[in-house]
């Protein structure tokens, strides 16, 4: 018998599953047990183009749709997400091996959310008139074309729908490439958006690794990158789609900080902690890994924070009472690993967890440093699991240029009871996506995505149409037209 995560077949283009087992075969890991619960196959050349092929005249038809159309199809998409939360949110656990009882909330939930929030812009999406006297200028705000969305393993249907719905409201056609990690949960938004009513080959997704993703990037026809992942993927696909002068979007990776102040509230403070390192077990760009907690309230702080942690319910994923699931490889799990290891070499001092749990699946229990430096590697590099570095502060001033010294930016957390001390520190924080007492909220109607190496554009709200669309602006002049000679 088949397992219920297996897919009907690797690839979903022109409107209907493809497969092509002569692509190297990519085994589909469930994290929570090490079982292979899946097999798809990476795109041949021939199936990278015929998804390029088949969105490149969908794009053609739905640019030329009325947009209330386009945005009713996205709608009814959204609609049939929310019906089947469930079922989606189990193949998500599948997928990745986070907690039903998060993927229940934050997964199929999200994306519906971002298809039905794009649709509703859809039509909306107008140009202005510019008057010159008699003569004026008006604008046509244009779909860029032919898409190419590359995802993370940690969010696979929220990044499929973060990238495809704003695509699809502005007129445009997406050929979409999971993480290899995670290439089953992309496969349903494609099938859904087809039974909601979008031409084949509008929303395409071919499976592979990084090569397929490099082979999209660079072919001509593709007019817009946006992709989720790593600094140096970014590197290269930023410098790739340079090449052929094409738009992008880049969500990258981080390693926020959060400030917990001498006022702060600090249950509240504890909670953002834990929210933003051990949420989808520390598996989030948009993490507050580094958390700078005033001097006076530090052992306080650590031991509540110590209390807490010891009650996260490990175990198994399916089981709704579970709140902390596996690293979504055995390599992640390593990992993270190797960073406890050096956090441990470097003199940080542990304050809970610390190393694998003991069971079957790549659980690592969720760990807490304290006395953590800035030179120390697990407060530098992003460590992409759940491992919380608390550093101590003295002043505001010092804080903040701690918290700044780093080459990412993608988000910051400032948590006080001062709100004139809050909007004066968030303001000089070096961070795309900021909180203020509160961490990681991401409703699709905020701007996402960061400054620094952690990004260029933003996703979600109306600035992510600005990066699915381009501007044509047309002269009109009433009179002659003027020559020299
Ligand atoms: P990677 O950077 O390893 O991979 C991201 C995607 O890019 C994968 O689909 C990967 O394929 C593909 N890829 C790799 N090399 C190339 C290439 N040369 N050309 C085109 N595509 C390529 O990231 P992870 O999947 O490991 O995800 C974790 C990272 O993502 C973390 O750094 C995290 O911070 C970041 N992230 C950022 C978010 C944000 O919104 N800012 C949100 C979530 C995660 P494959 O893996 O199949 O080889």
């Amino acid at each position: 018998m088949t397992h219920p995560a297996q897919p009907k077949a690797s690839h979903f283009i022109n409107g209907a599953y493809v497969e092509d087992t002569s692509g190297t075969p990519i085994p589909v890991i469930y994290a929570a047990t090490g079982e292979e619960i899946a097999t798809v196959y990476a795109a041949t050349p021939a199936i990278v183009e015929q998804a390029l092929t088949s969105a490149q005249a969908a794009q053609k038809i739905w640019a030329k749709t009325a947009p209330t159309e386009r945005g009713r199809v996205l709608r009814r998409a959204a609609d049939i997400m929310r019906e089947r939360n469930h079922d989606l949110s189990v193949l998500e656990t599948y997928d990745t091996g986070k907690p039903l009882q998060e993927t229940l909330v934050a997964d199929a939930t999200s994306g519906a959310d971002a298809l039905e929030y794009f649709g509703g812009l859809a039509a909306s999406l107008t140009g202005e008139h510019i008057p010159l006297g008699e003569d004026w200028v008006y604008t046509i705000r244009e779909p860029l074309g032919l898409c190419v969305g590359i995802g993370a393993w940690n969010y696979p249907t929220q990044i499929a729908c973060w990238k495809g719905a704003p695509a699809l409201a502005c007129g445009n056609s997406m050929v979409f490439k999971p993480s290899e990690t995670t290439p089953l949960c992309a496969l349903k938004v494609a099938e859904i958006l087809i039974e909601a009513g979008a031409p084949a080959g509008l929303f395409n997704v071919v499976q592979g690794m990084g090569e397929v993703g490099g082979q999209l990037v660079t072919d001509p026809r593709v007019d817009k990158v946006s992709l989720t992942g790593s600094v140096p993927t970014g590197k290269k696909v930023y410098a790739a789609a340079a090449e052929g002068m094409k738009h992008v979007t880049m969500e990258l990776g981080g390693k926020s900080p959060m400030l917990v102040f001498e006022d702060a509230d600090i249950e509240n403070a504890i909670s953002g902690a834990i929210n933003g390192n051990f949420y989808s077990s520390g598996q989030v760009c948009s993490n507050g890994t580094r958390v700078f907690v005033h001097k006076d309230i530090k052992e306080k702080f650590l031991a509540r924070l110590a209390e807490r942690t010891a009650t996260a319910k490990l175990g198994d994923p399916m089981d709704e009472e579970v709140n902390f699931g596996p690293m979504v490889t055995e390599n992640q799990m390593n990992i993270v690993l190797g960073y406890i290891e050096k956090g441990k070499a470097e003199g940080a001092r542990l304050i809970c967890g610390g190393g694998r749990a003991e069971m079957d699946g790549y659980y690592v229990q969720p760990t807490v440093f304290a006395d953590v430096t800035d030179d120390m590697t697990i407060a530098r590099e992003e460590i992409f699991g759940p491992v919380m570095c608390v550093l101590d502060f003295d002043s505001e001033d010092e804080v903040v240029a701690r918290a700044n010294d780093t080459e990412f930016g993608l988000s910051a957390g400032v948590f006080t009871k001062d709100f004139t001390r809050a909007h004066r520190v968030i303001g000089q924080l070096e961070a795309g996506s900021c909180f203020i007492n509160s961490y990681n909220d991401a409703p699709v109607e905020a701007p996402f995505g960061g400054v620094k190496a952690s990004g260029v554009g933003r996703e979600n709200s109306k600035e992510a149409i600005k990066h699915f669309s381009q501007v044509k602006s047309v002269y009109v002049r009433m009179g002659d037209c003027e020559a020299a000679f």
